[in-house]
Formats: structure tokens, sequence, C-alpha cells
């Protein structure tokens, strides 16, 4: 899968593309990222990318020209991108929408700066927007790169187990149990026995519980969508939880 970044620091990108397990993506070519510079695309010698915004107020607004010609000339280069904003009023980036991403064969990330973009970029120009919480941040970057590991993640062949990212929290709809290492005991601490009990069914049994109790208490919410058995509703009636 191919990212284009569109960002005014393309330094922003140059550790965080290097570690881990999306430098190893890279670098097994299973992930292309390329941080392009938005000033490139600019026709003045002083590579403005912003301005004043019309009817006055704070800050400055990204010009519309630089993007839309970047946006132009990525979309000459095969295979044809989905267009994306990072926007706080963008739809809010979770595993799902991360599975729908992971998709496509090729994203444009377009990362705003200072008071944000200029409107009719959002309107004409681009194919989705993208929040990634509610909050704000001072630009799209961090937000891209949140975008770019939480897609790549889940392609085929990016983590080493590929049974990783399926037990990830939010792939069955549930937060992920407790996991525990070496050493059994840690200052008093002990690992829960059934894990040191070699019995897989009983260890199973544990961790979907865990998942269910630890989803219960931290995001309710979660229970109302995701698929219960008969096992994990009487579990979870045990603990107080009913049926919306
Ligand atoms: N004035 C804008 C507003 O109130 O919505 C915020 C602009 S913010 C300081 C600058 C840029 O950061 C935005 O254009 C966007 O690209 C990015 N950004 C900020 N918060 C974001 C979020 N929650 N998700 C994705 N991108 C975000």
């Amino acid at each position: 899968m191919l990212f284009d970044i569109l960002t005014i620091f393309p330094g922003f990108f140059d550790s965080a593309l290097q570690e881990g397990v999306l430098g190893r993506a890279i670098i097994n070519g299973i992930v292309k990222v390329r941080a392009i510079d938005l000033r490139d695309f600019t026709a003045d010698r002083h590579h403005t990318v912003d301005d004043r915004p019309y009817g006055g107020g704070e800050g400055m607004v990204m010009k519309p020209e630089p993007i839309y010609r970047a946006i132009e000339t990525l979309k000459g280069e095969p295979p044809p991108p989905v267009t994306v904003l990072l926007s706080p009023r963008g739809r809010v980036l979770d595993q799902t929408f991360a599975a729908e991403l992971a998709g496509l064969e090729r994203l444009v990330l377009i990362c705003g700066r200072y008071e944000g973009i200029d409107e009719r970029i959002h309107d004409h120009f681009v194919d989705i927007e993208i929040s990634i919480g509610d909050y704000v941040l001072s630009g799209g970057e961090p937000a891209a790169l949140v975008v770019v590991d939480a897609v790549s993640r889940l392609m085929p062949g990016v983590l080493g187990c590929e049974a990783s990212a399926s037990s990830d929290s939010f792939s069955d709809g549930l937060l992920k149990y407790p996991q525990y290492t070496r050493p059994a005991d840690f200052m008093g601490h002990r690992v829960p026995d059934v894990l040191m009990s070699g019995d897989h069914a009983r260890i199973a049994r544990w961790r979907r519980e865990r998942s269910l109790a630890m989803t219960f208490k931290r995001r309710p919410d979660f229970l109302s969508v995701v698929r219960l058995d008969e096992k994990d509703a009487e579990f979870l009636n045990k603990m107080g939880w009913r049926p919306e």
C-alpha cells in the first residue's frame, strides 16, 4: 500500500518511519510512505502556503492552490489514490474504519496546519476527512502517522505473527485480555495460575472472560454491538450487565 503524505513538515516523519513494525513493513516493501513537501507546489519565491482569513479573525489559513496542485500531480501517477484530509471534523478513526482503509491501494493524506485549510479543498478536492479523536492537534502530521500505523498493521505480512492483529483490542469488538511475562512473581504480584497451567481450553476461556470483564468495566458501549454467545452473556449477567 502506498501512503503519500502532503505536509509542510516532511522531516516530522523521518524517525517514525524507520522504527519498529512500520519501519520493517517499509523495508520489506509491503508499505511505502512518501512525505511530500507542500512548499514544492507553491508558485512564489517565498513558497507561501498560508494567508490571512477572509472576514478577519485569528491566525492563518492554508491556501488552496498548493494543495490542489499537489493533489493533481499525485493523481497523475498510478494507482489512483483516495484523497484524505486529516481534520477534527472528519469521521473518527476506529478499528473498523482502519480495516476499510487497509483494503485500498493508495492514500494521499493531507496535513493541515495553522487554523486549518481553505474550505474549498474540503468541499471539492478530497474524498474523505478523518479525525483521530475529539481533540485538536497543532497539525495533521501526528494524525497522518496514526492513520499510517493503524492501517499498515492490518495489512498481510506486516506483523511478525499474523495472529497478533486479530487478537488486538477491538478486532473482535472487545478490549484485549491482560498479558503477562516472566517473572511469575513480581514484587509479590503473581501471574494468574491459569496462565501457567498449560490447559489451553481453560486459558482461552479465562482470556475471553477477562476481555468481557475489561470491556464491561471500561467500554460497556461496545457490548451492545459485539457478538456474544450464551456463555459470554451468562458471564456478563453475573457481573451485572443487562442487554439493552
Ligand atoms: N481551527 C481548526 C478547528 O478548530 O477545527 C483546527 C485546526 S488545527 C490547529 C490544524 C490542523 O491539525 C487541522 O487542519 C488538521 O489537519 C489537524 N488536526 C487537528 N486536530 C485533528 C484531529 N483530531 N484529527 C485529525 N487532524 C487534526
